[in-house]
């Protein structure tokens, strides 16, 4: 790449894009990940070249030759964050540049190359200013932002690749829950661990998701809606669900979630919950919860509540917990207090409706 971390992106308008019926049609019930914006971005890399080719586009098929390295090795990293509307008629992301570093960070564990944090910012403005119809009015409706990059020299060799394609697509979302925020319930894996140490759990890359899928379809056939993982050590220990971190919250409000120590990705939520509960007066702690802990807190009341977190549900109350063994409730199984305020805190501050203190929310337009 020349002249530093600013890349100029040639912007191609899509000639045929979605009429503004449709588009409504299609925004009156999006759902999650099934309804996808006219455009989308890509930027190339080759070793020695640096990044290239900066485009905004109409979204299309990529052509992929056979032998892209990615279908052979997963060399595959991504992001998910979401532009909101804002009642003065604005759109804001929340912590983009968080999204960005991890990007980086990710990028690192998995051998690619590091898109400058400002290429990464600089692509979701972009996309989000074409595509700016499509981000749903209302309440509860997003644009959901899916950067990604993966290997694609045509090699099969095991090395890291030679060239990457960086690309963002997006996709408007409806409310996570229809209906009110409901409880689920958590299957802990007997069989399954996601991440061992040295290993990529704190890295977002495809690859931590095709290894997730055997438990979160064993948790669905327990009748659970979501996979929890114990440690890949001593089977012990809660890491994290599938796609959320996870909060305990006990009877003295204090909120406890498991430490980054390199088998849990870092979320931004996680982070963010953090920061509100512990301005909040409440204490926090990153340590170790054992399930047998889980269970017996539980059983005593000193463990109120629980709950999962990550962009695209926000906070999701977790009622009930199955195992092979056994299941129990927690709060009995109803939403509770502390949860559902960390929940309200976070949504205004994204939505604007709520003061900015820690310079979360980015104006886009
Ligand atoms: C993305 C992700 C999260 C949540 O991260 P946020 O930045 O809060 O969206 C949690 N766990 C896993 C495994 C993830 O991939």
């Amino acid at each position: 790449m020349s002249g530093g971390d600013k890349l100029d992106f040639e912007i191609r308008p899509n000639p045929a894009p979605v009429s503004a019926a449709d588009r409504a049609a299609l925004l009156a019930n999006p759902g999650f990940g099934r309804v996808f914006t006219d455009h989308m971005v890509t930027v190339r890399y080759a070793d020695g070249k640096g990044w290239y080719d900066a485009r905004v586009e109409a979204r299309a098929p990529i052509p992929m030759d056979p032998a892209s390295a990615v279908l052979h090795y997963a060399q595959e990293i991504f992001e998910g964050l979401k532009a909101y509307r804002t009642a003065d008629g604005g759109v804001t992301m929340f912590r983009p540049d968080a999204n960005a570093a991890r990007f980086v960070d990710s990028a690192r564990r998995m051998a690619m190359p590091a898109l400058p944090p400002e290429v990464f910012v600089d692509s979701l403005h972009k996309l989000i200013e074409i595509d700016r119809e499509w981000i749903p009015e209302g309440e509860d409706g997003s644009l959901y932002l899916r950067p990604f990059m993966f290997a694609s020299e045509v090699f099969l060799g095991v090395r890291p690749a030679s060239e990457y394609l960086y690309m963002v697509i997006a996709s408007p979302v409806g409310a996570y829950f229809s209906g009110g925020v409901k409880p689920v319930t958590v299957w802990v894996s007997p069989d399954y661990t996601r991440a061992a140490p040295g290993g990529t759990g704190a890295a977002k890359c495809g690859g931590n998701y095709a290894t997730s899928l055997a438990a979160q379809a064993e948790a669905i056939d327990a009748g659970c809606d979501q996979v929890v993982f114990l440690d890949a050590v001593e089977r012990r220990f809660v890491d994290e669900l599938g796609g959320m971190n996870v909060f305990f919250v006990y009877d003295d409000d204090s909120v406890v979630t498991p430490p980054l120590t390199g088998t849990i990705l870092p979320g931004i939520t996680r982070d963010a919950i953090i920061t509100l509960a512990g301005k909040a007066g409440q204490r926090v702690e990153e340590r170790p919860v054992s399930f047998a802990d889980w269970q017996a807190d539980a059983a005593s009341g000193r463990l109120r509540e629980v709950f999962a977190c990550g962009t695209a549900a926000v906070i999701t109350p977790i009622g009930g917990v199955r195992f092979p063994d056994g299941e129990f409730l927690i709060g009995g199984g109803e939403p509770g207090r502390v949860t559902m305020s960390l929940r309200q805190q976070l949504v205004d501050i994204q939505r604007g409706k709520a003061a900015d203190p820690h310079g979360w929310v980015r104006q886009v337009l």
